[in-house]
């Protein structure tokens, strides 16, 4: 796919279309960043943008959901302040609280991406923009009116929507999305939370941890059933002590009520029929790409059959001088991801050849305990027939964590058997995604396991574990072909 520039005739719309040198679609992590970096660089750009200023991350779903998770935490806290030898008074929590300051972070983050614009020389149109001609965009401002814009290059960004499963009686119950539940103002009495990955664990915890009952329905057998069974029963265990209700191997046949009054789901268990009656619904399912209403068709950018822009391993889409960058690219989930799609498309726009093939996707489930993930599981490894050394420790054993008091979970690492290079790395125990990104940087570095073991780490932190971890004596698991698929974690 040929990035051609302005090699693309439109004479029709020439005459009205104001020139820049790159158009963005969306304000997502990766067009965010094309649009500071070009703009300061001297280039006309120009931001199109809903709603949002900065996309989903500051907005509505990681930075906020952290911020509630953490006021969660807190509220655990609260709960076992007895356990730190702190007596408890009475004890209260007010929801509105807990979102005005979830909305005071959102809008401080808002006022530094306007910073960013200005500074930059990005222009930020607040509109949508779809597609009426190849690398052409009519924008419809908030107010109603229209602007037609034609860049050398355009960048598509517009993301994912949570999706809404054409269950009968869904959608008629108005479920909360990630974007409703994060600007919650009452605790529900029941929350019924449907889709057990890492939206929606992360979610039921936190509302659990604020005072609410939970059920969590999922229709595999396991919550965050890609991951390792170790991992699986782990998660499900800190659930059950938590006093959440797993819902597992579950169809939802249909759903009757309203989220935020009264709601009832039927779904079929291990053959049973079973009802969940509840207060509110959370919708935690999977993502659909915003493309519906792109008008992509005129600008020649196909999609895929889930709806994804197509595009090659530069992010070329199928028209010359489109782009696609982030989630409604089919990248992995993750702001992080969007990032690493900014720099692909930057040294590509700029001649050079950078690819998205065989990057390395960390990712962190924030639960508290934490689970955090970087390289092959085993299930990966067996998938794809790599044989492996497993080191296995409990977070019992890091004396961070028994400081902390905080010892549920453990670290564990694959190692080629022809190598001391390390294959992949999880964590499930509190700190967990800080100690992925130190074992992370060793892989970049292509340092052997055995330099973990013996550097000098300072005490008592808990990426000193990585000392009992890889210094425990491995096992060689015997099977490791199996005829399962391979599977990207949370693509
Ligand atoms: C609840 C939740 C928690 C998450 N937590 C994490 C986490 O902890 N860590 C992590 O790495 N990832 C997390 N993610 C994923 C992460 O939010 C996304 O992967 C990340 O924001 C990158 O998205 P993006 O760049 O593709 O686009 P987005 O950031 O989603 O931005 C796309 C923008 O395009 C705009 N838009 C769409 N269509 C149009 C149009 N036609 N015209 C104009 N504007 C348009 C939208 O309004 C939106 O602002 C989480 C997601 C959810 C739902």
């Amino acid at each position: 796919m040929p990035n051609a520039k302005n090699t693309f005739p439109s004479p029709a719309k020439k005459a009205s279309s104001e020139e820049y040198d790159i158009v963005i679609i969306g304000s997502g992590t990766g067009g965010k960043l094309i649009a500071w970096t070009f703009a300061s660089e001297g280039q006309r750009v120009a931001m199109i943008e809903r709603k949002y200023v900065g996309g989903s991350c500051p907005n509505i779903a990681c930075l906020p959901s952290k911020n509630i998770i953490h006021t969660a935490q807190v509220a655990s806290y609260a709960r076992r302040s007895e356990e730190f030898g702190i007596a408890r008074g009475s004890f209260k929590l007010d929801m509105s609280a807990v979102r005005g300051r979830k909305r005071k972070m959102v809008s401080s983050l808002i006022d530094t991406h306007l910073a960013a614009y200005r500074d930059s020389g990005a222009e930020l149109i607040m509109g949508f923009g779809r597609f009426i001609g190849p690398r052409t965009v009519e924008v419809t401002l908030n107010d109603g009116t229209k602007r037609q814009l034609k860049g050398t290059n355009v960048v598509i960004n517009t993301s994912t929507h949570a999706a809404i499963d054409s269950i009968p009686g869904l959608a008629e119950a108005q479920p909360l999305t990630h974007i409703e539940a994060l600007e919650l103002d009452k605790v529900p009495e029941h929350l019924v939370v449907i889709g057990g990955g890492y939206v929606g664990v992360e979610l039921a915890q936190a509302i659990r941890r604020f005072g609410s009952k939970v059920s969590i329905i999922d229709r595999n057998g396991r919550l965050l059933h890609r991951e390792d069974d170790d991992v699986t029963e782990a998660i499900g265990g800190l659930f059950q002590d938590e006093g959440i209700d797993p819902i597992l191997n579950a169809r939802i046949k249909r759903v009757s009520g309203q989220s935020g009054q009264r709601v009832k789901v039927t779904a079929e268990q291990n053959g049973v029929e079973k009802t969940i009656e509840g207060t509110h619904i959370l919708v935690a399912t999977g993502r659909i790409p915003n493309t519906k209403d792109l008008g992509v068709e005129v600008a020649g950018v196909q999609v895929t059959d889930r709806g994804y822009v197509k595009v090659n391993e530069r992010l070329e889409t199928t028209a010359p001088g489109i782009w696609a960058v982030g989630e409604v690219a089919g990248s992995p989930q993750f702001t992080h991801i969007s990032e690493d799609d900014f720099h692909v498309f930057h040294d590509n726009v700029n001649g050079g050849n950078h690819v998205t093939t065989g990057r390395l996707v960390p990712f962190c489930v924030f639960t508290d305990p934490e689970f955090a993930r970087v390289g092959l599981s085993e299930k990966e490894a067996r998938a794809k027939g790599i044989p492996y050394r497993l080191f296995k420790v409990p977070m019992a054993i890091v004396l961070r964590a028994r400081a902390l008091v905080e010892t549920r979970g453990f670290l564990k690492a694959l190692v080629a058997t022809d190598s001391d290079r390390i294959l992949g790395f999880m964590n499930f125990g509190v700190g967990a995604g800080e100690v992925m990104s130190a074992v992370q940087i060793a892989m970049m570095g292509r340092l052997p396991y055995i330099s973990l073991r013996d550097a000098v780490l300072a005490h008592p932190t808990l990426v000193e574990g990585l000392h009992m971890l890889f210094g425990s004596t491995p096992s060689v698991p015997s099977e490791t072909i199996s005829a399962e698929l391979p599977v990207q974690a949370n693509a």
